[in-house]
């Protein structure tokens, strides 16, 4: 799947502009934005259910909007599962599920019906369920249905809004391992949407990162989740200690001030590698920053004092907010090894240079 120059308006709001990017073949592709940066309106797009401005969106090397050309969904090849299932209550669970091959283009007969839809049933492991009605369904069950609906069609391209975002966060989690293993078996090419990156890097092959309807950064998860480029990636991926700086020349030197100090260009990690004097923000993961005075590492380093403010449990990590001394500024610290500090206290806190990004400009993007 192709789109390339994807631009849509909703009155005078622009709510894309030039998204551009390929899905191919038996791949995961997740689109990961903040809400309202157009996730779902690319989506709905290549779906056919709306309308973009402009731009050309092929599937399977297929021509379905350019121009004047503007497929229905039904001949778009296209399997779509929504964040709230989207099924008819009221129908059987098999009357759910045969209804693409009904509506759309498809290279079954009338008489292998019962069984495409048996097969496909047994593929998401509810065929117990086939003559239910789909109110009897558990939310998980239904979107499980949701799924044997998408995929019976046998579509080029699966395309998932948020499909796990009403489950409980157990069923989530295995129910994203399913469909994994279900997109493995079927071979289908798979458009992610999701506003949680847990979910994008976990599933997808690649990774789009969108803000105000467009595409910041593409890449890989690991890559993306170790060294984005953009500072909105940084910031939006989470976790970051993000302060803003300014940079400047003195004596010859070029130095960063921060709320909290000054430190060297020299000494930090620039992206790109050059950068001009003026305003700069400065990131810093909170697992490179130690509270302790047990320092191993004899390079270039930056110490400061500051109260806890907050402490706690996250994950397999012990994370500490702490506010620094004389700066409007905190520093949130994770670490493996619990310190024990105690709300109030006073704490030294160091960091290497070394493990600062700092990013030209003061784009203060929007939080996720
Ligand atoms: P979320 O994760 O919250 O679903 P999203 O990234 O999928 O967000 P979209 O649903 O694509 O974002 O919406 C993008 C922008 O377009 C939002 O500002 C939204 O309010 C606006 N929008 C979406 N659909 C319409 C519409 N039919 N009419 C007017 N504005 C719309």
């Amino acid at each position: 799947m192709d789109v390339a120059g994807l631009g849509k308006q909703f009155g005078d709001e622009p709510v894309l502009s030039d998204v551009s990017f390929s899905v191919r073949p038996d791949e995961i592709v997740a689109l990961l934005g903040p809400s309202g940066c157009g996730k779902t309106t690319t989506l709905r797009c290549i779906a056919g259910v709306e309308t973009p401005d402009e731009g050309t969106i092929s599937i399977d090397g297929d021509v379905v909007e350019s121009g004047d050309v503007s497929k229905p969904p039904e001949e778009r090849h296209v399997g779509m599962v929504y964040q709230n299932y989207a099924i008819w209550p009221h129908k059987t669970v098999y009357e759910n599920v045969v209804f693409p091959l009904k509506y759309t283009d498809n290279p079954f007969p009338e008489s292998d019906y019962e069984h495409r839809v048996t097969e496909l049933l047994e593929l998401v492991e509810i065929a117990h369920l086939k003559d239910e009605p789909a109110t009897n369904l558990s939310g998980g069950q239904q979107q499980r249905a949701a799924l044997a609906r998408a995929l019976v069609h046998d579509p080029d391209l699966l395309l998932l809004d948020e499909p796990l975002s009403n489950l409980d966060k157990n069923l989530r989690t295995s129910m994203r391992d399913e469909l994994q293993k279900l997109q493995h078996e079927v071979g289908v090419s798979v458009l992610y949407v999701t506003h949680d990156q847990e979910e994008a890097f976990y599933l997808a092959d690649r990774v789009l990162i969108m803000n105000d309807g467009e595409i910041v950064e593409r890449g890989d998860p690991s890559t993306l989740s170790r060294n984005p480029e953009s500072p909105f990636t940084r910031q939006f991926l989470g976790g970051w200690n993000r302060f803003d700086g300014e940079l400047t020349e003195v004596d010859g030197e070029r130095l960063i001030e921060v709320p909290f100090g000054v430190f060297p260009l020299a000494d930090v990690d620039v992206v790109p590698e050059s950068i001009p004097n003026g305003p700069v923000q400065c990131f810093l993961r909170p697992t490179d920053v130690t509270v302790t005075a047990d320092r191993t590492d004899a390079g270039a380093h930056f110490e400061a004092h500051g109260t806890v403010v907050t402490e706690g449990i996250l994950g397999e990590l012990y994370e500490t907010t702490i506010a620094i001394d004389d700066a409007d500024t905190e520093i949130v610290v994770r670490s493996e090894t619990h310190h024990d500090l105690s709300r109030g206290g006073d704490v030294p806190v160091q960091f290497d240079l070394g493990s600062v990004q700092v990013y030209s400009g003061r784009g203060q993007p929007d939080a996720p």
